[in-house]
């Protein structure tokens, strides 16, 4: 669904690219925009920008920290060019679109942009399901951001003229909040049990990230997992 879909854009430098992305996603029938802590919004170049999608900024939600921006989100997906250290679930801006418009109308959908000159960080592409790369050029693959979103964005509407099929399902994905709450419980009962050193963590945490994020959970088996931790933990103190 086109109005689950929000667009996150992280410490955007310039704010003509704000402008520019409100416009890429109005001409495609989006209409959510989350700024996490823009260097200058608003601004009158943003504005020049938008042209008329100064509704887009107007409406626009500007948060302190990514994890506000993507709380009560059942799907994340992080933008990049580049692979990482840990390789990540990742697809192409077909695909995803594809999966956004099979999710229920319950799912909120926080697709993610990363700063013009770096990008997401490590701890940020964490924080998602998959990683969508837009196939462009080896040798010259970084796109405007604004242009990104005009791929993403334009890739979601043509997936919404397909007639796609809707998965079985009888809860909600957690959304980011519950992961996160679910990650914390996980790492103290690691820790308490001494299975995770704090003093030398290595990726431990960031590969059971990517494990339970490649599955999925919904609420309920997420309030699952939460019990049988919170059962170890009292059996230990
Ligand atoms: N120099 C940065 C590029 C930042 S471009 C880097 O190396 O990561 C700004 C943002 O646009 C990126 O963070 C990403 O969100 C998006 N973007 C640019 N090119 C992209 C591509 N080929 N695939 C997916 N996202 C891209």
């Amino acid at each position: 669904m086109l109005k689950n879909i929000r667009i996150v854009l992280v410490n955007t430098s310039h704010p003509g690219n704000i402008g520019a992305t409100a416009r890429a996603i109005k001409t495609m029938g989006i209409s959510k925009l989350y700024l996490v802590d823009p260097l200058m919004f608003p601004h009158v170049k943003a504005d020049e920008m938008a042209s008329g999608a100064l509704d887009i900024l107007g409406n626009a939600t500007v948060c302190k920290t990514l994890d506000e921006a993507i709380a009560d989100c059942g799907l994340i997906v992080g933008t990049s060019a580049r692979s990482r250290a840990i390789p990540w679930p990742h697809m192409l801006p077909r695909e995803f679109a594809e999966k956004a418009m099979t999710e229920g109308e319950s799912t909120e959908i926080a697709v993610i942009f990363g700063r013009e000159q770096s990008g997401l960080t490590n701890e940020e592409l964490h924080r998602c399901h998959f990683h969508v790369e837009i196939p462009s050029n080896p040798d010259y693959s970084s796109l405007n951001i604004a242009a990104a979103v005009q791929v993403i964005a334009y890739e979601c509407r043509i997936a919404t003229l397909k007639d796609l099929a809707k998965p079985a399902q009888d809860y909600p994905y957690a959304t980011a909040k519950e992961m996160q709450g679910f990650y914390q419980e996980l790492e103290k009962t690691l820790v308490s049990t001494t299975f995770l050193n704090p003093k030398t963590p290595r990726q431990l945490m960031t590969r059971l990230r990517r494990l339970f994020h490649r599955a999925r959970p919904d609420m309920m088996e997420v309030n699952i997992l939460r019990g049988i931790l919170n059962a170890i933990q009292k059996k230990i103190v």
